[in-house]
């Protein structure tokens, strides 16, 4: 596995330094190389690159195939680009992880693919009613094992019914929040819909949003109820 994210780091930042270097010969500003960089960064938070996933992919093809050929007849594919659905959990690379063999990716069992359907479906919504800013998805589907090696352990993810996203900043995490909040008070018991948030980490200094079909219910860092933001921004609703 080292030998596969040596791989993604050079193939990941090649190109970027090379673009870069091209802008620079073009005697473009500096402020204007340093703004690249932040975007080409910021573009994608998780290490687990679309090249890290091609690389996984090559030796997988026989099990990601079906799952994208059913998540297309379920129009879903696409929703969430299939190297960041496929992300097993973000803490793969830590000891307890290692431990277990924990892969960067992993293709759920086929009896659970309806739930994840059912959930693109939601983020499909929630892009185009304009309540979910621009997202990554870190996690999707754990096995039991790889769930319990995890900072985070909701069994949901187990059920494959699951996205942990992130965002790029804080003003796109509050943004996230405030409506993902509206639209869970006012449309999301009839989709079910999971709303968690998590807090801030070293690796996540935004925190992160939990979505999921399964239940319709909302909690926060301790995932208690009482501590999801959600109540803060019912209570804002309800003084208007
Ligand atoms: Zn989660």
């Amino acid at each position: 596995m080292a030998g596969l994210v040596g791989c993604h780091i050079s193939l990941s930042y090649e190109p970027m330094i090379a673009s870069l270097r091209s802008i620079a010969q073009r005697s473009v500003p500096a402020f204007m190389c340093l703004a690249a960089v932040a975007s080409a960064t910021a573009a994608e938070i998780d290490e687990r690159s679309p090249e890290l996933f091609k690389e996984w992919k090559g030796a997988n093809e026989q099990r990601v195939a079906p799952y994208e050929r059913f998540l297309e007849q379920r129009q879903a594919l696409g929703t969430v680009p299939m190297h960041q659905l496929l992300r097993t959990s973000f803490d793969w690379r830590k000891e307890a992880c290692r431990k277990v063999s924990a892969p960067p990716f992993d293709v759920p069992p086929d009896e659970s693919w309806d739930r994840m359907a059912a959930t693109l479906r939601l983020v499909s919504e929630l892009r185009a009613t304009g309540s979910l800013p621009d997202y990554e998805v870190v996690s999707a589907y754990r096995t039991p094992t790889v769930n319990k090696c995890s900072s985070s352990k909701s069994d949901r993810h187990i059920k494959n019914a699951a996205l942990d996203l992130v965002f790029s900043d804080a003003s796109a995490m509050e943004a996230a929040t405030l409506r993902l909040c509206t639209f869970f008070w006012r449309d999301g018991e009839p989709r079910s819909m999971g709303l968690g948030f998590y807090g801030k980490s070293h690796k996540w200094p935004y925190g992160r949003i939990h979505i999921d079909t399964l239940r319709y219910q909302t909690w926060g860092p301790d995932t208690k109820r009482d501590t999801s933001p959600c109540l803060r921004v019912a209570r804002v609703h309800r003084a208007r």
